[in-house]
């Protein structure tokens, strides 16, 4: 079938960077380099500065859904006596952890070495249970940095320096030693820095590519952006890093200043609440650009869950900028400061109508998205759709549900618009 999309020319390095980082990754102890399977809000610096390698599990899921193992990883976890309704990023990572443990043939593409420890910053209830049962499992240490979860934006302002304070002690007293007791090394300050240096610089080549998609029409669908998730996750902090965000933001200038559109003739700009649909991510890129919609923007990618203000990361306080980070990216789950955010995205990216995954394992995220569709309707007079479905789970999609969800979102912005007209 012929694209309705123009791909970027960047985007298109990622699938060899990921593979070459696994590639890496299951080279690791070869070289007598340690190993650490990680989650939660990275990025990982400390452990990079240790010289540890490390994958990201949420990362790994998607990569896993590009190979179309995911549906089996998935089943290999429920045979195993996972609920099918239990996180799919989890149920994959352990999925991979079993196959070790029990000898399991893997497909070389998405094998993983044994790791040396488990690591993570806990910032959803459930992380820590997945942390924990796979570290069991692999009979491996766990190290986890507590994440402060403020309720509202009162509390988070009134506590962002002791909440920073805590974390960094966190990292200090608890983090630092463990590597530093695993690897058998100290940690190198020098190395630390440079690697903080270099995030800063990745994330502020991320932010004004972020701002080039507010032109109409857009240079680059939400999905493409989100795929620009895997540089900042898997090569944190490396000189690579900032070379792939310089050439995607070039692209994206280039594109603007000669009215290239992702979805040529784009005549609806979308908003896509929650974590992309990994597992259909091309064919749903597709399907919204044969009605010439095209998804625009996003809490996942254009928020501040991730790696996202420039501003937090000073080299000469690298443990702090960590800190720093995980307490920022706390900020974006309180619901004024979430929903206020998604208020001015609607506005500022010029978006005509929101899809909200119904994320039929991550009820977590999930939370709240009714209101938040009213609130934006209220508020700004922007229709929206829930739609079930699921990051990694291919059996939670449903064609059928898609169709007549999307065509009436569609149908609802073309009458808004003639009764403007009138
Ligand atoms: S439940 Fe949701 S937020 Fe929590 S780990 Fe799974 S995908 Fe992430």
């Amino acid at each position: 079938m012929e694209s309705k999309t123009n791909r970027l020319r960047t985007t298109a390095e990622i699938g060899k960077l990921v593979a070459n980082h696994y590639v890496d990754l299951n080279q690791a102890h070869e070289r007598g380099q340690k190993v650490a399977w990680t989650c939660g809000g990275g990025p990982f610096l400390p452990l990079l500065a240790m010289d540890v390698m490390y994958h990201h599990a949420p990362s790994y899921a998607a990569w896993c859904c590009g190979r179309k193992v995911n549906d089996e990883m998935l089943r290999y976890s429920e045979s195993a006596g996972y609920l099918p309704e239990l996180c799919s990023y989890k149920k994959v990572s352990y999925a991979a952890a079993l196959q070790i443990m029990e000898g399991a043939p893997m497909r070389p593409e998405v094998m993983l070495p044994k790791p040396d420890f488990i690591f993570g910053v806990r910032n959803c209830p459930l992380m820590l249970f997945w942390l924990d049962s796979i570290a069991r499992l692999l009979d491996v240490p766990l190290m986890v940095i507590e994440q402060p979860q403020p309720a509202t934006l009162r509390d988070y302002e009134l506590n962002y320096e002791r909440n920073v304070d805590y974390v960094e002690r966190q990292i200090t007293e608890s983090v630092i030693p463990f590597l530093e007791n695993i690897t058998g090394r100290r940690l190198d300050y020098d190395r630390f820095s440079q690697l903080v240096s270099v995030m800063g610089k990745v994330v502020g080549l991320r932010r004004e590519s972020r701002e080039l998609t507010k032109n109409i029409p857009s240079p680059c669908t939400f999905f493409e952006f989100g795929m620009s998730q895997a540089p900042v996750m898997n090569l944190a902090g490396e000189a690579d890093a900032v070379g792939y965000f310089e050439r995607f933001r070039a692209e994206l200038e280039q594109r603007v200043s000669q009215g290239i559109a992702a979805v040529p003739g784009e005549k609806y700009r979308l908003y896509w609440h929650h974590i992309p649909v990994w597992h259909k991510i091309g064919h749903l890129t597709e399907k919204l650009a044969s009605y010439g919609a095209c998804l625009v923007a996003a809490q996942y990618s254009h928020g501040e869950g991730f790696p996202s203000d420039p501003s937090v990361y000073n080299p000469e306080e690298p443990i702090r900028s960590m800190a720093r980070q995980i307490v920022y990216s706390s900020r974006s789950r309180i619901p004024e400061v979430g929903n206020e955010q998604i208020v001015q995205m609607v506005k500022e990216y010029s978006i005509d109508g929101l899809i909200m995954h119904n994320h039929q394992t991550c009820k977590y995220i999930d939370i709240g998205e009714a209101d938040l569709l009213r609130h934006v309707e209220e508020t700004l007079g922007k229709p929206g759709v829930m739609i079930d479905c699921d990051a990694v789970d291919p059996s939670h999609y449903s064609e059928a549900e898609w169709d007549v969800k999307l065509k009436a979102l569609l149908e609802i912005i073309d009458a808004r618009r003639e009764g403007a007209q009138r």
